[in-house]
């Protein structure tokens, strides 16, 4: 056996958190428990996402959960991909995951919901529901109708159907969902949205009856042999507009307190609760939860990004959690729990808190992840976050660049046997994700590169060597059979990006700059003459973090966009909201919906993206945002040589990451990350697939 699997002495601080704990009529083997999360999976990727929860349970997550699971078509969230238990015929495609996580010896939890004013119902077609006659929360032009008593009967009784279908389904715990201001449950304990005058609104204990009701159902209903948990919202951070810790939800909690058989409590929207590292530190809940346990005598589970055990040793001990909850550490490690048993801390793969995994769920495809690029691809590729198959005699491997992609690469070569030679021209390792990890916020992105270097400083078949610039003549004189090119990207300076296709001759002279001067030779390089434009058709969130960098170096900054607002692609990593705000608050003037026209001396010209008409402001430097080239050179001057490779020893050259096609960090790590998988096949297997149409 071999990476986590293999078994070392656990450190005795530890114990605590590999204790059982009760929960109801059920028992978690540890305290390490899988919040409900999405995958992007679902209903439509039904073996993914049983294979995937397995393979949390295999990590150690004592406790693992579905993602919401829809409990009737008037909850029909399409296009996003959930759970379902609409009817007996979702039964089995959950029982997959429950076989799975049980084959572990873990607990497997459901987390029912019912949807309410938060979709359209777009494949159902039913009218949502909601407290009170309302408009729906996304853009849909669809209005929720308010329940009638006939219509909260109907809804018990949908939830208690659910209930047992997931037992059924082999579930020990069973969710009633009030969170995230994405349920009906929730949607009647907010006053903003119930505006009911009968017996399920106007007071608090009023607008709480319905989750009350719906907690005693479902006990009734599987409490013999499941446990019934709720998951909470305690702060929206909204102030007195929304429900606070130290208010409503204090006394929601204190009402209830020892109804359910667990607390699951989070801050609300998704937003809140799956923060960024750019705006939030580990633990980040911990103010708004830590009351919890001082009111129930019930185990609570909370959630913060937890990835040390230190930290989830102090939280047990001072008696604020009794499991430590995670989504996004179990992602990005889903083997952490077992590599703390283990004693193997320093090989926890730590998430980055960047929400790349959110934004699969939120464009409605699979997760991927920055740091584990074996998550989603567990059934379609086989893949393991932990086990790779061995190469049979392998021939070493010569990589050039040590970005994630490279990095990644020499990392999983060497898992699989393979000598590797990994040289960079810096005098750092990381690449991009080291300039990057610099600029304000991005820190912990440095984990990328940290995690990866640590590995292969720990095995006898690398070579690292930095500060080596490689020519193709290098290459070719080297003779290491296998090259390995991830040389990156450099970002334009011409403007070309998905509004100017073609370069602007205008931008040719010495105020325009790019992210790469700034990450390089330092914001100093900007010109103090006249205000710093961003000019940002990237649209995530490079140019936000360099406005931030500029006005922290005491510059006036203007942000212009051909965009509706700063940075879109955020919305999909839960940040669009705070990027924007930050830059308000930072002074930044923000123009959308502008294209680039001309500059002179002093001055620039944007133009209006409908009309075209122009205008003219002053610029003394402008930072253009916009793609990046790929830095293929060596990978041409090899090919041009492509007829001596034999007599040089070199039988294959290949591409990875940026220097192919440059995207999001992760797409380069998986691209390093496949090579390694690929290598020494010479039919690569076809990932499976399960998305075609079944009649
Ligand atoms: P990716 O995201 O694809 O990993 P990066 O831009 O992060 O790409 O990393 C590319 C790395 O390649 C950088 O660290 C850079 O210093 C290195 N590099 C580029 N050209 C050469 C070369 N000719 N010899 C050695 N290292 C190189
Ligand atoms: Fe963490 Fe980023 Fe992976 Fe999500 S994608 S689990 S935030 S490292």
């Amino acid at each position: 056996m071999e990476g986590a699997l293999a078994h070392m002495t656990r450190d005795p601080r530890y114990d605590v958190l590999f204790e059982p704990v009760k929960i109801g009529p059920v028992t978690a083997p540890n305290r390490f428990y899988q919040v409900p999360h999405c995958t992007g999976m679902g209903y439509r990727y039904p073996k993914s996402e049983a294979r995937l929860r397995g393979i949390k349970a295999e990590g150690g997550w004592g406790v693992v959960s579905t993602q919401e699971t829809e409990i009737h078509p008037t909850s029909d969230i399409t296009p996003a991909n959930e759970a379902r238990l609409w009817d007996d015929r979702d039964i089995p495609a959950l029982r997959a995951v429950t076989d799975a996580v049980h084959e572990h010896g873990s607990i497997a939890a459901v987390q029912l919901v019912h949807n309410g004013l938060h979709t359209a119902n777009r494949y159902s077609r039913a009218i949502p529901l909601a407290p009170s006659n309302t408009v729906i929360d996304s853009d849909d032009p669809v209005q929720a109708r308010a329940m009638d008593k006939a219509d909260i009967k109907a809804f018990r009784r949908w939830h208690v159907e659910a209930a047992l279908r997931a037992k059924r389904a082999g579930f020990d715990i069973v969710y009633a969902y009030a969170g995230h201001d994405m349920t009906l449950l929730h949607h009647f304990l907010l006053a903003r949205h119930n505006h009911r005058s009968d017996e399920y609104g106007g007071s608090l204990e009023n607008r709480m009856r319905l989750f009350r009701e719906v907690i005693e159902d479902t006990k009734e209903a599987v409490g013999d042999t499941c446990a019934v948990a709720v998951r909470m919202a305690v702060d929206e951070l909204l102030g007195k507009e929304g429900m606070q810790y130290d208010a409503e939800a204090h006394d929601v909690i204190e009402a209830l307190a020892e109804l359910p058989d667990l607390w699951d409590v989070n801050l609300s929207g998704w937003s809140n609760d799956s923060q960024t590292s750019r705006f939030s530190n580990e633990g980040f809940q911990e103010h708004y939860t830590s009351f919890v346990k001082s009111v129930t005598t019930k185990p609570v589970v909370g959630v913060g990004r937890y990835t040390s055990p230190d930290t989830m040793v102090r939280l047990i001990n001072k008696g604020q959690l009794d499991f430590i909850g995670a989504a996004r550490p179990s992602i990005a490690d889903p083997f952490l729990p077992k590599k703390i048993e283990n004693g193997r801390i320093e090989d926890i793969r730590e998430c980055i808190g960047c929400n790349i995994c959110t934004a699969g769920d939120n464009t409605c495809v699979p997760m991927r992840c920055t740091q584990n690029p074996t998550i989603g691809e567990e059934w379609r590729r086989d893949w393991h976050p932990e086990i790779i198959t061995k190469l049979d005699k392998p021939k070493p491997y010569l990589i050039v660049g040590g970005g994630p992609a490279g990095l990644e690469a020499a990392r999983a070569l060497t898992q699989r046997g393979a000598e590797v030679v990994l040289a960079d021209k810096a005098d750092v390792w990381g690449g991009r994700v080291t300039a990057e990890s610099n600029l304000p916020g991005l820190n912990a992105w440095g984990r990328v590169r940290d995690w990866r270097v640590w590995q292969l400083q720990q095995v006898a078949n690398a070579q690292m060597y930095l500060n080596s610039h490689l020519s193709a003549q290098d290459i070719m004189d080297y003779a290491i059979p296998n090259v390995v090119i991830a040389t990156g990207a450099k970002w334009r300076k011409n403007g070309q990006g998905r509004v100017h296709r073609t370069p602007l001759p205008f931008l040719n002279n010495d105020h325009v700059f790019t992210p790469d001067d700034l990450m390089i030779k330092g914001v100093n390089v900007i010109s103090s003459n006249g205000p710093v434009i961003i000019y940002d058709d990237d649209r995530f969130y490079m140019a936000s973090v360099l406005a931030e960098l500029v006005v922290s170096a005491g510059h006036e900054v203007v942000f212009v966009t051909p965009a509706p607002i700063v940075a879109p692609w955020s919305e999909n990593t839960l940040e669009q909201t705070r990027i924007q705000t930050r830059l308000i608050e930072l002074g930044v003037e923000i123009m959308p919906m502008k294209h680039l026209a001309g500059m002179s001396e002093g001055r620039l010209s944007v133009s209006c993206a409908y009309s075209g008409q122009v205008q003219e402001m002053a610029c003394g430097s402008l930072i253009t945002v916009t793609s990046r080239t790929p830095e293929d050179k060596l990978c041409a001057e090899l090919t041009v040589l492509r007829s001596d490779w034999a007599d040089a020893g070199i039988k294959s050259v290949k591409r990875i990451g940026d220097c192919i096609a440059p995207g999001i960090i992760a797409a380069a790590v998986q691209s390093g990350h496949l090579y390694a998988q690929e290598a020494g096949f010479d039919a690569v297997p076809e990932p499976k697939r399960e998305d075609y149409g079944r009649i």
